[in-house]
């Protein structure tokens, strides 16, 4: 294991300081005066002591344990880990975006608005639908806004037994989640043996109390629901709605959109599929867009054109009212945005293509050596199942940390649910061919040392600064204080 180096408070020395200030020329106040007296600690507190250079390199150091799309190859499934563009810094960036005020009159922010209003229109041209809003703050908090959307949508109507939301089997775990955040009860359609939802099982489930079918399309196995038209059927004619979870629109943009395939809600990740960064938990962005009736239940406030300028509307009297504070994550819209105009609609179209002509070479060169259960053309994504090699004594998880050992970051793992030993994989349309056979090279050596010793893989990692972590105890009883007694 890489040696980590000494912990800060360790090389710290009484009164060495990082900065030297002149004498004091003025008369000092004593802290009585200056605290008041909730706000005073009875004892200095125990800072480390140590010059710039040894703080400037322990944080610099700190930051080189991590791994990040910017430090290597990144195919965690589901995730879309693409290169974030350093131009979108930039651009959000700029003053006049960066200083901002939420609370500024908008005659004073119209550029800003002009921004929201053309993100808008990007992403409706993209998704087929007919408003969005840019407030969620992330995926899961977009299929929140989408389902309290459509509950208000049946309400309104006096629809009110619509108790239940049906989500395939594939599905994200956000999904069921979030449907019983909503207040709705979750009622799972199995797949078939093509991995694609059983359409039979999805008919026999519709009926009056249906309130919506939750469904991500290519699903999270990669593959594209053919049938989605005909799903859609079934639902609207027994007055559902229809709930796309377009977190991953990284395979079809330019291709099909979700509007057209039957779709009245979707949420997209923008920081997944247009390229703000992600992981860590944010700040990320999950716009919702819906269809036409449903307009009118969207979070306030929608920013509309009037004339040549662009104000915000409140004017929406049957909105579930406000999801997030302001207008969401103004700094990452203005990523995404500039992400959507360097690439057009020509680029972001090469990008899908290049997407799933990644996939589909790498899970070609990996189901030479790994089982594939449903071997079929990917979109962006596909998922092979480590269980032969886990019967060798090597399960998904040790080969992740086999891959973090050998300067991958892994893909993800024991998701989806349905494929035992999990290994899902997205390249994204960013990485080189060579990457991508690096990749399978070092995959293939990992499947044939498991042949010669599982042993060894079990124990590793072994040159990463940590080693296996247990995660529960890590999760339960974090030591967050040093010294940790
Ligand atoms: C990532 C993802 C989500 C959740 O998005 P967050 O921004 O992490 O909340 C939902 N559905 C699918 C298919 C995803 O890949």
């Amino acid at each position: 294991m890489r040696k980590p180096k000494a912990l800060i408070f360790e090389i710290s020395r009484p009164g060495r300081q990082g900065y030297s200030l002149p004498t004091c020329d003025v008369p000092a106040k004593p802290l009585e005066q200056l605290l008041p007296e909730p706000l005073r600690r009875s004892a200095v507190p125990g800072l480390p002591e140590l010059s710039e250079t040894e703080v400037i390199r322990h944080f610099t150091e700190l930051s080189t344990r991590n791994f990040g799309v910017d430090t290597g190859f990144y195919p965690l499934g589901s995730c879309t880990m693409k290169y974030n563009p350093k131009v979108n810094e930039e651009t959000a960036a700029l003053p006049g975006f960066a200083f901002l005020h939420p609370c500024q009159p908008e005659e004073t922010a119209q550029g800003a608005l002009e921004l929201l209003y053309n993100m808008e229109q990007g992403l409706k041209e993209l998704t087929g639908m007919e408003r969005f809003t840019l407030q969620p703050a992330a995926g899961a908090h977009g299929e929140l806004t989408g389902l309290m959307v459509i509950q208000a949508y049946h309400r309104s109507r006096g629809d009110l037994k619509r108790n239940k939301v049906l989500i395939p089997l594939s599905a994200h775990g956000t999904n069921p989640a979030t449907v019983s955040m909503a207040g709705y009860e979750v009622v799972q359609i199995p797949c078939d043996e093509r991995g694609l939802v059983d359409l039979e099982a999805l008919k026999a489930a519709v009926d009056d109390t249906t309130s919506a079918l939750m469904l991500t399309n290519p699903s999270t196995l990669g593959l594209f629901e053919e049938e989605i038209v005909e799903m859609a059927k079934a639902v609207h004619e027994a007055g559902g709605l229809l709930y796309y979870d377009g977190a991953n629109m990284n395979a079809i943009m330019g291709y099909t959109r979700p509007g057209d395939m039957g779709f009245d809600v979707v949420h997209i990740n923008i920081h997944k599929t247009f390229s703000t960064p992600h992981g860590g938990g944010g700040p990320g962005g999950g716009p919702v867009g819906v269809k036409e009736r449903l307009v009118p239940f969207l979070p306030v406030p929608l920013v509309d054109k009037r004339g040549e300028g662009f104000t915000f509307n409140y004017d929406l009297p049957e909105s579930i009212g406000k999801m997030h504070a302001f207008y969401g994550n103004f700094g990452v819209v203005v990523k995404a945005y500039t992400y959507l105009r360097m690439l057009g609609a020509d680029g972001l179209k090469q990008a899908s293509s290049d997407a799933v002509l990644n996939a589909n070479y790498l899970m070609s060169l990996l189901k030479k050596t790994y089982h594939l259960p449903y071997d079929r053309t990917c979109k962006h994504e596909f998922v092979l199942s480590a269980r032969p090699e886990k019967k060798k004594g090597a399960g998904a998880g040790d080969i992740a940390k086999a891959l973090l050992d050998r300067g991958f970051h892994p893909p993800t793992v024991y998701f989806p649910l349905i494929v035992e030993e999990a290994l899902m994989v997205e390249p994204t349309e960013t990485e080189s061919k060579e990457t991508l056979d690096a990749f399978a090279r070092t995959m293939e050596d990992i499947a044939r040392e498991i042949d010669e010793d599982a042993e060894k893989i079990v124990h590793g990692p072994y040159h990463t600064v940590v080693g296996r972590l247990d995660e529960v105890r890590a999760a339960r009883s974090p030591v967050l204080r040093w010294p940790s007694s």
